[in-house]
């Protein structure tokens, strides 16, 4: 047998699993569909910019045994997400936080804060006259009043979804921190940032020494027949797929990005920026060099480069993003994964082949713990 493991998909979980295999001893092979490794972390260079293709993509974690991991493999930056939100032409810092509080209410303390919102809080609960909220909007009423959701969350869930607020259901908003201080960073971890040199020198560093082939799609390829190549198997593409569909087709939500190059060194001064109104189609727009460049390197490249991103109904052909959280698809992804029960030597990893949506810290992190013989 020329392989110890045939790996399908070279994003961060086929990468991490290389790595680690690598390091046992063991022989792997890693092919991926795309013309590239990396997966959805896979970053263009444009105009001297990494520009994240997939989606912009923040590492963020509290585990320090994965950080350390990361940073052994390539030192991160120190990028913090701190995004604004754009409401008809005003701005708002996110996470909802003492900033936002004086940007909408003007209030500079954090009991003016408090004040506001549970007198809108209030509001919301008397509208509801004792009953549980039987939608999104009712949710967020109750959960944080009026003004932010009717600002900042009803019309950008409008357009991430699809649908108004009022026809989604309440689950998909169970919690909506409000942070009673002066903080804009955007997630509450011990360690966040970007690889130093970008995302593809950490998908370089893992895969060193391993064999890589690329633009193979693994069932339209000799290596479908994998026993005949490697003692065991990775696979980390769709789970329906590589049971031919045979029990019905999942359904993701995806997202597309309209990416051009700008004639100015700083278009909007900050990586993420929300668009948080239906008059606007798009949701965010991303000025990739704010994620690793900073100070006066921003001006050293006179151009810059942006992608506006749009909320798109999935169809078959586009790039699977997030997997869909209803009865239908949930009941449909446990037939599945009771059928990878019976796959002998396959390990199905990543967010594919599990569909669930998954950060990159936990994927990494799983890996780490996978015992690999
Ligand atoms: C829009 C978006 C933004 C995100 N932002 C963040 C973020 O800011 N922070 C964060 O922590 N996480 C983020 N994530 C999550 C992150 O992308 C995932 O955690 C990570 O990509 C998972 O890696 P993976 O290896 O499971 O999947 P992938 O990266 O998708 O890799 C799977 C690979 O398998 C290949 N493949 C599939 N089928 C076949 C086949 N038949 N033959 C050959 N190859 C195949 C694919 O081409 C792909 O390269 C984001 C996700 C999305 C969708």
């Amino acid at each position: 047998m020329k392989y110890d493991y045939l790996i399908v998909g070279s994003g961060l979980f086929g990468a991490t699993f290389a790595y680690r295999a690598k390091q046992t001893g063991k022989k792997c092979l890693v092919i991926d569909k795309r013309n590239h490794t990396g997966g959805n972390v896979y970053c263009e260079n444009i105009e001297g910019i990494n520009v994240h293709k997939y989606g912009a993509h923040i590492f963020h974690t509290s585990n320090k045994e994965v950080w350390d991991f990361v940073n052994s493999i390539v030192p991160f930056n120190r990028y913090t997400n701190s995004p604004v939100a754009n409401y008809k032409g005003k701005l708002y810092n996110l996470p909802f936080n003492m900033n936002t509080f004086y940007q909408m209410w003007g209030v500079t303390t954090p009991a003016q804060a408090i004040s506001k919102i549970e007198e809108q809080k209030q509001e919301a609960l008397l509208a509801l006259n004792g009953r549980e909220p039987k939608n999104l909007e009712e949710q967020a009423l109750i959960l944080v009043g009026k003004d932010i959701f009717n600002i900042l969350i009803k019309e950008y869930t409008e357009k991430q979804w699809g649908r108004k607020c009022t026809e989604l259901p309440s689950f998909i908003i169970k919690r909506l921190p409000v942070r009673l201080i002066f903080d804009n960073n955007y997630f509450n971890d011990s360690y966040q940032g970007i690889p130093i040199g970008g995302y593809n020198k950490l998908i370089d560093g893992l895969l060193e020494g391993v064999e890589c082939k690329t633009n193979i799609d693994f069932f339209n390829s000799e290596f479908r027949s994998w026993h005949n190549y490697a003692e065991r198997f990775v696979y980390c593409g769709q789970l329906d797929e590589y049971f031919d569909n045979r029990l019905g087709k999942l359904d993701w939500r995806t997202v597309s990005f309209k990416t051009r190059i700008e004639n100015t060194p700083n278009y909007q001064g900050n990586a993420v920026i929300n668009y948080t109104s239906h008059d606007v189609p798009y949701t965010r727009v991303i000025e990739h060099k704010h994620f690793e460049m900073f100070g006066q390197a921003v001006y050293d490249n006179t151009k810059s480069v942006i992608s506006e991103e749009y909320s798109t109904e999935y169809k078959s052909g586009m790039e699977p993003y997030y997997p869909v959280n209803d009865d239908r698809n949930n009941e449909l992804a446990d037939k599945y994964r009771q059928l990878t029960a019976q796959e002998n030597n396959v390990i199905f990893g990543g967010r594919l082949a599990e569909y669930k949506y998954y950060d990159m810290a936990p994927i990494v992190e799983k890996v780490l713990k996978m015992e690999i013989d």
